[in-house]
């Protein structure tokens, strides 16, 4: 991970020295009081809401450093909180807690700008890393604006260090105009981990994190140097390639997916087939798509129907049967 010594140790002296104030967010009150309790220790100002409502209003009175929320409550859950966090005038990092069966509320939490999760049940370390993470990567965004190397830091995502979502969308943008002005074409290529739930059901959430750092690797190995390669979501991975038109980008997406069908991987063996594969969606600008909008949709489209056709496969927008 991206985070050179020199830069630890400017925010420990600065902003670290104030009291970090913490929401803690649960309608089990139990909870609450375990965190209370264990973070209170480790010298952060604690205040607790039991619901999201109740959040929500402190955050309007009270600047917090961190809110840690629960995702399931009744009324307004961990996401409305996450959100009206995102419009609040000030910075606060949003750590989300959820339970191995609402992973996917977490992942959509996170794209919606929750900067971490934790699985309950959790242990106290884990938690004060996480807190501990979260309040450092609020210092580095803070400083993201003040120079070239804070500003590639905020582009990267911290598992894998490819674009983050964010980022992807702005070099979509950038590579879909300049493909309309002069004339050229841009290809998408949308690509999804078969079976993703399963190994991580099978070996646990750090082990699926070593696969998607491995993956992110194998990915960037297989492209050129002129192409993008982000991480979309969770377990989705996305790579812009410019001046490649839809048949070069069919046998690009076919590489790629069988090298990943060709790579061993640890643990593999507990999915479908025994072996880690993916499923790829491929559209071209403009023979397939319009606008970048529709280049989106039509490679996510695309990559629904490698799914829904048997996964392992790659599938083009506008064949076989794809639109
Ligand atoms: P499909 O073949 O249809 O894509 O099935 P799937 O199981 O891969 O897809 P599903 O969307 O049901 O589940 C995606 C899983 O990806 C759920 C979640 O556990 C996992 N996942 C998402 N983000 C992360 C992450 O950051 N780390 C780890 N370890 N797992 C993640
Ligand atoms: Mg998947
Ligand atoms: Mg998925």
């Amino acid at each position: 991970m991206i985070t050179p010594d020199h830069i630890q140790h400017e925010s420990e002296e600065t902003e670290e020295r104030q009291v970090a104030r913490l929401l803690i967010v649960d309608d089990e009150e139990i909870m609450r009081e375990f965190l209370k309790e264990v973070l209170g220790e480790e010298g952060y100002s604690i205040d607790l809401a039991c619901s999201g409502r109740e959040a929500v209003d402190k955050m309007q009175v009270d600047q917090y450093d961190v809110i840690i929320t629960d995702i399931v409550m009744p009324e307004l859950d961990g996401l409305g909180v996450v959100a009206a966090a995102k419009r609040l005038p000030y910075e606060v990092a949003v750590v989300v807690m959820t339970g191995y069966a609402s992973m996917e509320t977490a992942v959509e939490s996170m794209k919606l700008g929750a900067s971490d999760y934790i699985t309950k049940p959790f242990n106290i370390d884990q938690i004060r890393i996480i807190v501990s993470n979260a309040l450092e990567a609020r210092v580095l965004r803070k400083r993201a604006a003040e120079g070239e190397f804070y500003k590639e830091l905020s582009r990267k995502d911290g598992l894998t260090e490819l674009y983050n979502h964010r980022f992807f969308h702005q070099l979509l943008d950038t590579e879909v105009s300049r493909a309309e002005r002069y004339g050229r074409v841009v290809s998408l290529l949308m690509i999804d981990i078969d079976d993703f739930k399963r190994y991580n059901d099978t070996h646990g959430h750090p082990a699926g994190d070593l696969i998607l750092r491995r993956l992110a690797r194998l990915l960037k190995r297989s492209s050129r140097n002129c192409d993008f390669v982000a991480r979309y979501g969770g377990e989705e991975f996305a790579v812009i390639v410019p001046e490649v038109k839809p048949d070069s980008a069919r046998r690009m997406a076919e590489r790629v997916r069988n090298l990943i069908d060709e790579s061993d991987f640890e643990g593999e063996e507990a999915l479908p087939g025994g072996r880690l594969t993916i499923s790829v969606g491929v559209a071209t600008f403009p023979a397939q798509a319009e606008s970048k909008r529709e280049l989106l949709e039509h490679a996510d489209q695309a990559l629904y129907q490698a799914k829904a056709a048997g996964k392992n496969r790659v599938a083009v927008y506008g064949e076989e049967g794809v639109h």
